[in-house]
């Protein structure tokens, strides 16, 4: 390989070849249970030795767009969704959190994206949305110690 075709070009980081050419070729991402493909992103990759580069940005981008894909096929509900339910349960992210016994910050991943809830997250969250009464049975757990069963008889 001439040096001449490729001058001008930055050299690979890992490789040091000067073969780093951008592309928009679909890119493939694994989750836990499932790969994605995503396309439409314009990023740049070594021909040598096939490093991926990518911008500041891109990588969250092109996780949470596979993150979607995943969503829509586990029939789970959406970031924007999250936040929607979340605002009309009126709680904070934290007391989602807690109403769920997630830890902190969950709830702030799930609706950045980034994360892709469990269905049985999902399912109970889906649950309070349609039966806003049932937050506080969860919300504030210690007020069942005095109702129901937990009663003190007197
Ligand atoms: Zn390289």
């Amino acid at each position: 390989m001439k040096v001449s075709a490729t001058q001008g070009r930055t050299p690979c980081l890992v490789c040091g070849a000067q073969a780093v050419e951008t592309t928009n070729d679909p890119v493939t991402v694994e989750f836990r249970d499932g790969s994605y493909v995503v396309e439409g992103f314009e990023y740049d990759r070594c021909s040598a030795c096939g490093e991926e580069y990518y911008a500041a940005g891109q990588v969250d981008a092109i996780h949470a767009q596979a993150a979607d894909q995943a969503r829509v096929e586990r029939g789970l509900l959406f970031p924007d969704d999250i936040v929607r339910l979340r605002l009309d349960l009126g709680l904070t992210q934290t007391a989602l959190d807690g109403a769920l016994g997630a830890s902190p910050g969950t709830t702030g991943r799930w609706e950045r994206g980034t994360v892709i809830q469990p269905a049985v997250a999902d399912r109970l969250m889906r649950l309070l949305w349609s039966h806003p009464e049932l937050v506080t049975e969860v919300v504030q757990p210690v007020a069942r110690e005095s109702r129901g069963p937990y009663r003190p008889r007197r």
